[in-house]
């Protein structure tokens, strides 16, 4: 059964379009029409709405399995203080409670109107849900650890945990967590993996905070001072990432068909210099309610958007943030930049679609996409989710 589904107005993934009306047909786009107030009558099974018609939204950067860890954090102490509750409290909730999280967690972001997550995962705790989930999921299945004496174990854990997603056929692929979590021996072990997949999407944090920042510019970070108090690592075992970051981050934007670099709150104009090389191949995905909770601090974001248009938006996980809703990650920018409306709605559903590979199904109201819509309302500088369409 066609069933025609027309709003005040339409936004395309791109841009605000002249049409306003959608024809679906077995939850795809067939048509995309303009229909006038006295039209509407010649047609059969149509729904009004009055409000803006747009696809559902990506999240590109998520982690769904600690959404256990909601409203258990202090804000605004900065990434040291972030990695001391992360170790604290990280362990002390039972898999009952972690289960009950994810599946309340992948429900609440559907009815937010999301469609599609890049999840980063450590373990298997969300392959289930995700199996069974009306969300599509790109899973990044991220590899750190300091210790190079087990950084073989721990590949092999992390290579089962990508094969389990995998042959369950949920797309997967192995990424680095940050420039400054990995040993050299794992650097390695990630340097010589082939990835399966047909296309290899790296994600990657970058930027995050004020002391990555120090690892960047100096000799010398609180970061390294933390892993060497808290963890008792030896400075000659965390050497290499001063040494070598350079040469690691080349090495990963090098080995991937495209990569994300997600938060980029410390990004500056001269380290764009640097990247201009791989200029075509990164996304640079905003978390920024995340970099308010944890540094108070937002990434420059019209420096960005003057060195690229490939911009996504991301929630980072709830234990840094309130809610998992693109909506609440554009109305944070649209508050702070200089930014329209137009282009914080194509970050969140085209150009996300697009750095997850997925464009082909999401991300866009045209012909043979999938009708994953949303209805919002825009009012000075704010968007408001109306409703997700579902069917
Ligand atoms: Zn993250």
């Amino acid at each position: 059964m066609y069933r025609v589904i027309k709003a005040r107005q339409l936004f395309d993934g791109e841009r605000f379009v002249p049409e306003n009306a959608v024809v679906i047909k077995d939850n795809k786009i067939v048509e995309v029409v303009h229909i006038s107030k006295e039209e509407e009558a010649q047609w059969e099974n149509i729904i009004i709405y009055d409000g803006i018609l747009v696809p559902g939204f990506v999240n590109t950067h998520c982690h769904l399995e600690l959404s256990y860890l909601h409203q258990q954090f202090e804000s605004g102490g900065g990434m040291i203080h972030f990695l001391h509750q992360m170790f604290d409290k990280r362990h002390n909730f039972s898999q009952q409670q972690i289960q009950e999280a994810i599946t309340h967690w992948d429900k609440q972001m559907y009815n937010n109107g999301i469609v599609a997550v890049g999840d980063i995962v450590n373990s298997m705790d969300t392959l289930h849900i995700k199996k069974n989930s009306a969300i599509e999921y790109i899973n990044f299945i991220e590899i750190f650890g300091l210790k190079n004496n087990n950084a073989e174990a721990l590949f092999n854990q992390y290579l089962e945990v990508y094969n389990s997603f995998r042959s369950n056929g949920l797309k997967a692929n192995v990424v680095p967590h940050s420039p400054y979590s990995l040993s050299k021996e794992l650097w390695s072990k990630y340097r010589n993996f082939k990835d399966a997949s047909s296309v290899s999407i790296g994600s990657f944090h970058f930027m995050e905070s004020r002391v990555e920042r120090q690892l960047w510019d100096s000799h010398s970070s609180e970061l390294m001072d933390y892993f060497v108090n808290k963890f008792r690592y030896t400075l000659k075992e965390l050497e290499h990432l001063f040494k070598n970051k350079k040469e690691y981050l080349n090495f990963y934007l090098q080995k991937n068909d495209w990569s994300l670099l997600v938060h980029n709150t410390y990004l500056q104009e001269k380290d764009l210099d640097a990247l201009s090389t791989y200029q075509d191949k990164i996304f640079f995905c905003l978390c920024p309610n995340a970099n308010l909770f944890i540094e108070n601090r937002l990434p420059n974001v019209l420096l960005i958007k003057s060195f690229t248009d490939k911009i996504c938006l991301g929630t980072d996980s709830l234990a840094s943030n309130y809610n998992l809703s693109i909506v609440d990650e554009m109305n944070v920018i649209l508050k702070h930049f200089d930014v329209s409306a137009e282009e914080v709605l194509k970050w969140a559903t085209s150009n996300g679609a697009v750095a997850l590979g997925i464009q082909n199904k999401y991300g866009y109201i045209q012909k043979n996409y999938l009708a994953s819509l949303n209805l919002i309302e825009i009012k000075d500088k704010r968007i408001d989710l109306v409703e997700s369409i579902k069917y």
